[in-house]
């Protein structure tokens, strides 16, 4: 196991030597350009999984997104970690837009399917998510599989987190003042691709069924 680990964290230095030599080769300006400061577009809010690294996915580089990401994209309202980065990103930084990601075999969302002992502090991160499964639990019972329980689920929870997003003060105030966006948006981790959930970005995000492809 400590070998594995050892062999592991070997591979991320060599990975980030011989992406820093790229870089160097190919786009010498950008780490100099960076270093001045950040001015990123967009204010991304993902879960923590692996397989959804907004950056790559998105085709971005560095200082294209300010990110936060947490188990499940979970913005429950009076969280102060994604209270702060708004502030930040928001208030000082200036995003433009502000996206919600979600995605397609989230382990957050099966886990909030049961109420199974995760322990303590996941139970509690969990919780606003299985409050949502439990509002919706008879559409969610109604499905079939567990990946499309979870799916709708991670949709639900999208919803409400850009709902939360848009009642945070920094956020109003954004809005008014520069004509700040908030998107919801879910990744399909068999195909790689976003799908909106809501293009309109004046509405609500409506209940609308994701339809499985
Ligand atoms: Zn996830």
């Amino acid at each position: 196991m400590t070998q594995a680990r050892a062999d592991a964290f070997d591979r991320v230095l060599a990975g980030n030597k011989s992406y820093a030599r790229r870089c160097y080769e190919h786009e010498p300006q950008l780490w100099q350009s960076l270093s001045k400061g950040q001015a990123p577009d967009v204010l991304w809010f993902g879960c923590g999984d692996s397989r959804v690294p907004e950056t790559t996915i998105c085709d971005c580089k560095p200082g294209d997104i300010f990110v936060h990401r947490n188990i499940a994209n979970i913005i429950a309202p009076g969280d102060l970690s994604s209270e702060s980065i708004i502030d930040f990103a928001v208030g000082a930084v200036k995003v433009k837009k502000i996206v919600v990601c979600g995605h397609t075999k989230c382990g957050g969302a099966v886990n909030s399917l049961t109420d199974a002992d995760l322990g303590p502090a996941l139970n509690n991160w969990l919780q606003p998510l299985r409050d949502l499964r439990r509002k919706h639990q008879a559409e969610i019972d109604a499905l079939d599989s567990i990946d499309d329980k979870s799916v709708r689920l991670a949709e639900l929870n999208v919803r409400q987190s850009v709902d939360t997003i848009k009642r945070n003060p920094t956020v109003q105030k954004a809005v008014a003042e520069r004509g700040v966006t908030i998107h919801g948006v879910l990744f399909d981790i068999v195909t790689g691709e976003l799908k909106v959930l809501d293009a309109s970005d004046d509405e609500p995000l409506s209940a609308a069924p994701w339809q499985h492809r």
